[in-house]
């Protein structure tokens, strides 16, 4: 099979940026005829070995990231691994997204396995548009059709999330009571992660909204409200949409993977700043995982309904 047959596979490993771009990329490789083949949802064994190929140091997230990555080598041509390092001043990723080709390539030296990089650097001039021509590029696809298929995938992208925006705007208007979860998207919806809080609360008959899932330029404004100088762009999303949710909401869940450096500080100013709505601050780790989660969720629920006289 050539690259001209445009029959190329790449890997999209299901963990970290794969939820806040699998639109875009999937849309972008399908229009250019480049076959996606993406990870299973986390499961033990993507778990265990993530965990065993990084260093006790890394974040749950990225030994999870790191096993999505195992999970594909060898089963590709090549494995999506994206650089993104800023969107602009004061707009900048955690830093293990600006060192993740780096980090992986080393992990993953000895394996026969070629990666693709979605590396984008605004501040060095390099934008969302110029990383997909380049990813065209490396895969041996004209540029025009890349910037075609760019276009488009940017569309979809955008569509995407407006529905799922939308969703959260009616469960926000939806009777009952209201749990607003502060975290990362890939913590909140990875099944070995946020997705058994989701779950518990949804079976507890407690709505559950998302502040990540809110309008975007919005929320970096409102991001204001509750720190002028944060200069982590989810975190920035994530303060944002609390500042939009916290009067629709019963209570705020701070959800994150440990040990995560820009969460330990973030959520700390939420905890001061956010004053009368009850909060519960869950940290998930590889050795615990979500254990003992279910106990504290059902206490957090009972307070609240105890506060509001439904006990
Ligand atoms: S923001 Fe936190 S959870 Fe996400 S990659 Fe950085 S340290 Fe890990």
């Amino acid at each position: 099979m050539t690259m001209e047959q445009h029959t190329t596979a790449v890997g999209l490993p299901r963990a970290m940026l794969y939820y806040r771009y699998h639109t875009l990329w999937s849309a972008f490789f399908q229009e250019l005829g480049v076959e996606t083949v993406v990870s299973e949802p986390t499961n033990r064994e993507i778990l265990e070995q993530g965990t065993a190929l990084a260093i006790d140091e890394a974040c749950l997230s990225l030994k999870i990231y790191l096993g999505h990555v195992a999970a594909l080598v060898g089963k590709c041509d090549y494995i999506l691994v994206p650089r993104v390092s800023n969107f602009g001043r004061h707009r900048n990723m955690c830093t293990r997204f600006e060192a993740m080709p780096d980090l992986v390539g080393n992990v993953f030296r000895g394996a026969e396995q070629k990666f693709l990089t979605c590396d984008i650097d605004v501040l060095e001039k390099k934008d969302e548009e110029s990383a997909f021509l380049e990813m065209g590029r490396v895969l041996g696809l004209s540029a025009k059709a890349a910037k075609r298929a760019y276009k488009q995938a940017k569309k979809a992208e955008l569509a995407q999330y407006r529905v799922r925006v939308q969703k959260q705007e009616a469960l926000s208007r939806r009777e009952g009571i209201r749990i607003l979860i502060a975290a990362h998207s890939y913590v909140a919806e990875d099944p070995y992660m946020g997705r058994a809080v989701t779950d518990y609360l949804r079976q507890s008959g407690v709505i559950p909204l998302r502040a990540d899932l809110v309008d975007r330029e919005t929320a970096l404004k409102r991001s204001r409200e509750l720190s002028p100088t944060c200069k982590w762009e989810i975190s920035r999303e994530i303060l944002g949409g609390i500042a939009q949710r916290r009067d629709q909401v019963d209570g705020i869940i701070l959800l994150s993977a440990f040990p995560c450096g820009p969460d330990a500080m973030v959520n700390e100013l939420i905890l001061r700043r956010v004053r009368g709505v009850p909060m519960l601050n869950l940290v998930l780790d590889s050795q615990s995982g979500t254990a003992g989660v279910e106990t504290r969720l059902e206490s957090f629920i009972d307070i609240i309904r105890f506060k509001e006289g439904k006990l």
